[in-house]
């Protein structure tokens, strides 16, 4: 009875994880859905310490005290980190978070590992019996299922390659890391790819005497693969990156899943999994890139660096006043969000901008490129934060055929979505990457500090162009005074 009880709960948790992904899709619903998903989670796992019960462990689970710190330590920890952390440090949290998915599967995979090993190996190396068919406690002969060591060695790859990289990524994104890369790069990766991939093969195929030395072997490859794999992308690349790894933590949870016969780990992994594979096809897409290359980490270096910091001539201010006064007398205008209004956290403000100016008659809208700020979907979660109205928002595409009859483009801290040399310069680090072309309306404002490049670290020759005029300031003060200036107009 008590089994079924823990598959009903096992169901209903992995209800709340479809229930919530789903209504994670529109900002109105997202924190119900998180809320739905977590706690669906934390049924699922109250379910399996109270309730779990097999050969194994006949009586259920004892050792409540050590789960129970181990929940305490980590949700303390966890509370602490992300009530702490600033928004604009989101991103590399995140990262971080996925990371630990990453690690406690490769956890998992050496923990099972370690316990068919101490059952089975040892045995078999004095009765000299070395087949896919090990003798079980020295007692009688029981299959290791070759599915079992299947299951465990892609967790512990696909684990420690998420783990690896996503610290990586962490690094990053928060500036402590910077992008490495070498001569021959692309081929070490691939020939340290196929390595792994042999030699677990090998340990699959053929259970050699010395499995476990294999086995802490594939296990150190798979991390420094997860480290070169990151480190050389650099440029505007990371998003497809950061979206893959996440999709890897979830293929790595649901090898736990099958290693446990856990229908809700399973459930959750693979969802997890097919989300960041959907969302990193939608970033290729995106960036123009193919997973191929995202696999073997090859791009997103810098071809020739010979235009990254080039002078590119004059460039001119506008004063707040006039600023006003071109926005006021405009009929359409578009505001393109980038990173900058998340460090101002001016997205409040921007709102408020944004329904004077509708109340004097003009047409806002928000023009949203998919990797703007630092993480997928970022610019969204921002807005939605200040209660802009989700219409207003408009996709990249949609935004492109837009420009042409907007009278003012109004650029908030965004720099490489907006750069032409994605389109025009084929030794930038970000050519290729769909961008947005500001440049077909009739005026641009571009608000930033200073004239300072953005994330991948190049010039923009948008700033120098006859048709845009800088507002130098950070993006909250710039807005409120923009605010005050409209008024009197
Ligand atoms: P960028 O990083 O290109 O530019 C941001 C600009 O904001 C900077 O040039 C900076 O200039 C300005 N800025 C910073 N602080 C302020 C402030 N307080 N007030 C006003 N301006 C400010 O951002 P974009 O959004 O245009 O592009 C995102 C970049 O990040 C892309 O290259 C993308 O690939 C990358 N990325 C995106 C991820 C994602 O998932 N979305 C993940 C990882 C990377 P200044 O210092 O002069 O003020």
């Amino acid at each position: 009875m008590e089994v079924n009880i823990l598959t009903l709960c096992y169901l209903i948790a992995a209800v709340t994880f479809i229930v919530g992904l789903k209504m994670l899709s529109h900002p109105e619903t997202a924190r119900r859905g998180n809320g739905v998903a977590a706690a669906g989670m934390t049924l699922a796992i109250l379910g399996t310490i109270f309730l779990y019960k097999d050969k194994d462990a006949p009586g259920g689970l004892h050792n409540y005290s050590w789960i129970f710190a181990g929940i305490l330590i980590g949700g303390i920890i966890g509370t602490m980190a992300a009530r702490r952390v600033k928004m604009t440090a989101m991103p590399e949290l995140v990262s971080l978070f996925n990371g630990m998915g990453g690690a406690c599967a490769a956890l998992i995979s050496l923990i099972e590992f370690g316990h068919l090993a101490h059952n089975n190996f040892e045995t078999t190396t004095v009765n000299s019996v070395v087949t896919d068919v090990y003798v079980l406690n020295n007692v009688s002969t029981q299959p290791v299922a070759t599915g079992t060591v299947l299951i465990i060695l892609l967790g512990l790859i696909i684990g420690s390659i998420s783990f690896a990289g996503s610290v990586i990524a962490w690094g990053k994104l928060n500036g402590k890391i910077k992008d490495y890369s070498f001569r021959g790069q692309h081929v070490m990766n691939l020939v340290l790819l196929g390595l792994l991939v042999l030699l677990a093969a090998y340990i699959i195929g053929w259970l050699p005497v010395h499995a476990s030395l294999y086995f802490y072997l594939v296990f150190a490859m798979a991390l420094i693969y997860g480290v070169f794999f990151v480190l050389p992308i650099g440029g505007a690349d990371m998003p497809v990156v950061i979206s893959l790894l996440n999709s890897f933590t979830g293929v790595a949870a649901a090898c736990g899943g099958f290693l446990y016969n856990n229908k809700v780990m399973l459930t959750g992994g693979i969802l997890v999994g097919a989300a960041g594979t959907l969302l990193t096809i939608l970033m290729c897409k995106a960036m123009n890139r193919s997973l191929g290359n995202v696999l073997i980490g090859s791009f997103g270096s810098p071809k020739g660096g010979a235009t990254q910091n080039k002078t590119q001539g004059l460039y001119k201010e506008i004063s707040l006043a006039d600023a006003a006064v071109v926005m006021a007398y405009s009929n359409k205008i578009m505001i393109v969000p980038g990173y900058g209004l998340a460090v101002a956290q001016a997205q409040h403000v921007c709102h408020e901008l944004e329904k004077l100016l509708t109340e004097k008659g003009v047409e806002v809208r928000y023009a949203i490129h998919p990797v703007a700020g630092r993480m997928p979907g970022h610019m969204n979660v921002l807005l939605a934060e200040a209660d802009v109205n989700y219409d207003k928002l408009l996709e990249m595409e949609v935004a492109n055929e837009e420009f042409q009859t907007t009278d003012v483009v109004l650029v908030l801290g965004a720099n490489d979505v907006v750069n032409p040399a994605a389109k025009s310069d084929s030794s930038s680090p970000i050519y290729g990457m769909p961008i947005l072309d500001v440049e077909l309306a009739k005026t641009i404002i571009v608000n930033k500090r200073s004239m300072k490049p953005g994330y991948a670290g190049i010039e923009n020759d948008l700033f120098f162009r006859p048709k845009t005029s800088m507002l130098f300031g950070d993006a909250k003060k710039v807005l409120q005074d923009l605010i005050a200036e409209i008024k009197n107009v």
